[in-house]
């Protein structure tokens, strides 16, 4: 396997005068400067005649060539910015976020203005913008009003080799838009040279441009034996990288957030055991990580001192750093996969594709000739990863797409035109979903309740929460619990003070539900006239608080163009729990024993986490219902609350049955019943579309 580790002292003095010549230009050269020295600049020129000449084109290049800061402006310079908006979409919402503040420096005018980024729950345009950066699902989202997205004189779809699940849907709506609409310019960028199914996908003559790479050498090093804990390794590696002499920053990949703040510790603990060791910044990249300490990584690190930048895959083609020249990759990512088991989707880790692997390595051949530490064998590599990352569109949950395609008036989900088609278990997995919310009928077709439902950028179960609560009189309150939701974390426990912050979060918990105890902790900091320093004598994030109330009032917005009325309960907080109850029914668990519990319909175990409220609190109810499962070593059920088992049977009907003999019957048959129509005629439109495809 792999030749191990190897140094050399002659590449030590190349790469030092390399790194020195890069940070030189960062720092002494003017954005003109930086913007013309980018490889895309080279080809400004001919890009800009390719796109005038033709309706669709690919175009290829390195990470940091300058697609997605300079394309956009290329388009608005040659004068696109005329006729429409010039948009730009990113799968994800830290890269929508931070390119545009780059390019509205380099244009050097206020993000916001003519330059701007919308995120879900985040629009930073205004009527002045031109040049629109936003995630995949924005523009998605837009095609809802606008379908021929008339606003748009040019739209980029950038980093298509990722296949989001988004981007792939857009594809398809795209490829119909491009064929009504011809003086719309669509591009599609990609980071990838297997852009030729991208072309044959837009009919066979698309152009495809590749803009000339400037790159130096990576020397790669695998691992000799297969490494046990990867942190640990890494962080060995790194420090005996930073300890080594040579210069460069350093790239460490990371699966998720937990790593990476382990990861850090781990790397600041070694060097401060340390005598001589020189200093080093230290830098967190992930996408939950406030926005100021996320720019951190771009900027220069005080007294010249050496970057290790810690991130997830977000570094591995979205954003690209300077000066990187070594990389450390353990090999793992977090993927977003349905698991059949749980019947849902968990985020889970994986080892990284091959086609990943080499575009890490790529990471520290940037700016200087690097080396990469890879984590895993070479025998590994070739043994256990796949070439590619199979698209998401193939591996997730379509619930929420399925909504957006048939309120667009894509019936024919089967026969949509998919650049890789999601196996159909999945689309009818996610259409049975939905026929048990109640947005889709028996033969499939959206219903009322759907149509209201799409109208919510949330997940279908909390649109269809939100749209019940105002019939069972709580949709105050279910406003306020989905929006906490919609934040990753509210309470914080730092170092030392465990204990006062566990006593403080348990003053707000309701015995019997997550749901509500969130709802109570947002009732306290209004009647705190929502202040931060409550937060903070509380241990409650003031900033995670702060968008909860922003995220709350998009939603009322919608809530009040849809006509629901904002009714609260007072403290009758079981009408709560019961409108939780009617959305969740899904998720649903009986007790087995302490603290554990089985799911009701797959009967696999399920725990209680320990910071729930339930958790300890010597009261076991019988039936919960919660809103996500965690895989670590057990299966842990997040944000959980108590139910009645009658409400199960009540509003879960397909499902649950009450204990009476008769009734339970009835219902077990209509259920049944209604179930075998359904995958009936589900099955006979299927094979109706294969029949079809095969005739075409
Ligand atoms: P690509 O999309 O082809 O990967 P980009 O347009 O993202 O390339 O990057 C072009 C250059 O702009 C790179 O040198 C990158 O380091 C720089 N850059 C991008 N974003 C920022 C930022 N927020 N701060 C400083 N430099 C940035
Ligand atoms: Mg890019």
């Amino acid at each position: 396997d792999g030749g191990g580790y190897r140094e050399s002292q002659q590449f030590a003095s190349h790469m030092m005068d390399k790194a020195e010549a890069v940070s030189d230009f960062a720092m002494h050269k003017t954005f003109r400067e930086q913007r013309e020295y980018l490889p895309v600049f080279v080809v400004r020129q001919k890009i800009l005649s390719v796109i005038r000449d033709n309706t669709v084109v690919i175009i290829v290049g390195e990470t940091g060539s300058g697609k997605t800061t300079q394309l956009t402006q290329y388009l608005h310079e040659d004068g696109y910015s005329m006729t429409g908006l010039i948009g730009c979409t990113q799968p994800r919402r830290v890269a929508a976020m931070s390119v545009a503040k780059r390019v509205s420096e380099e244009m050097g005018i206020k993000l916001g203005e003519d330059v701007g980024y919308a995120i879900r729950f985040e629009d930073c345009t205004s009527d002045k913008t031109v040049i629109k950066y936003m995630t995949d699902g924005i523009l998605l989202r837009e095609c809802l009003g606008d379908p021929d997205l008339d606003q748009y004189s040019a739209i980029i779809m950038d980093e298509a080799h990722e296949r989001s699940l988004n981007t792939d849907v857009l594809f398809g709506l795209l490829r119909d838009v491009v064929s009504r609409r011809t003086d719309l310019k669509l591009i599609i960028t990609s980071a990838t040279m297997d852009a030729e199914k991208f072309s044959t996908f837009f009919g066979g003559n698309t152009p495809c441009f590749t803009i000339p790479g400037r790159t130096f050498p990576v020397e790669i090093f695998h691992a000799k034996s297969s490494v046990e804990d990867y942190v640990e390794a890494a962080v060995k590696q790194t420090v005996t990288i930073h300890l080594g002499g040579l210069e460069g920053d350093v790239l460490i990949f990371m699966p998720g957030q937990e790593d990476i703040e382990v990861t850090c510790a781990m790397i600041k603990e070694r060097l401060e055991e340390l005598d001589e060791a020189p200093p080093l910044a230290v830098l967190p990249i992930y996408s939950q990580l406030p926005s100021d300490l996320q720019a951190k990584i771009f900027q220069k690190a005080p007294g010249g001192m050496r970057k290790c930048i810690v991130a997830t895959n977000i570094a591995e083609t979205s954003l690209t750093v300077d000066g990187i020249l070594f990389v450390v990759d353990p090999g793992y990512c977090k993927l977003k996969v349905f698991n059949p088991r749980i019947g849902m989707d968990a985020l889970q880790i994986f080892p990284v594709s091959q086609a990943s692997a080499s575009q890490r390595s790529g990471r520290a051949g940037r700016t200087g000739p690097g080396q990469c530490y890879r984590l895993y064998t070479e025998r590994q590599m070739k043994e256990e990863m796949l070439r590619n990352t199979v698209p998401e569109i193939q591996r997730t949950n379509l619930s929420h797409v399925v909504l957006l395609l048939k309120s667009l008036g894509v019936d024919d989900l089967l026969g949509f035109h998919f650049m890789d088609a999601p196996p159909q278990d999945n689309i009818l997995n996610s259409m049975y979903q939905l026929w048990t919310l109640g947005a889709l009928d028996n033969t499939g077709r959206l219903t009322s309740l759907g149509r209201k439902m799409v109208e919510f950028p949330l997940d279908p179960t909390l649109s269809k929460m939100i749209i019940v609560s105002e019939e069972m009189g709580c949709s105050d309150e279910i406003l306020t619990i989905v929006s906490m939701l919609s934040v990753p974390a509210i309470f914080f426990r730092p170092k030392g003070r465990e204990d006062d912050a566990d006593a403080k979060k348990e003053k707000f918990q309701v015995p019997e539900s997550d749901h509500t105890s969130y709802l109570n902790v947002y009732l306290q900091w209004r009647m705190n006239k929502y202040s931060s320093k409550w937060c903070n004598d509380n241990f409650i994030h003031a900033k995670a608080m702060r968008k909860v109330r922003e995220v709350r009032a998009q939603l009322k917005d919608i809530m009040d163009q849809q006509k629901i009325t904002i009714i609260s309960c007072g403290t009758d907080w079981d009408v709560v729990r019961k409108c939780i109850c009617s959305s969740y029914f899904q998720n649903a668990a009986r007790l087995k024993g302490i603290g554990e519990y089985v799911n009701l319909r797959t009967g696999i175990p399920c725990f209680l986490h320990p910071t729930s409220a339930l958790f300890g609190m010597g009261y076991t109810p019988d039936y919960v219902v919660y809103h996500e499962l965690i895989m670590t070593a057990k299966e842990y059920m997040q944000s959980v609350t108590a139910v009645d088992g009658t409400w199960l049977a009540e509003l879960g009907p397909m499902f649950y049955s009450i204990k009476d003999a008769t009734s339970r019957k009835e219902k077990k048959q209509q259920t049944l019943k209604d179930v075998a129509t359904m995958e009936e005629e589900m099955k006979i439109a299927q094979s109706e579309l294969v029949r079809r495809k095969h005739e075409a």
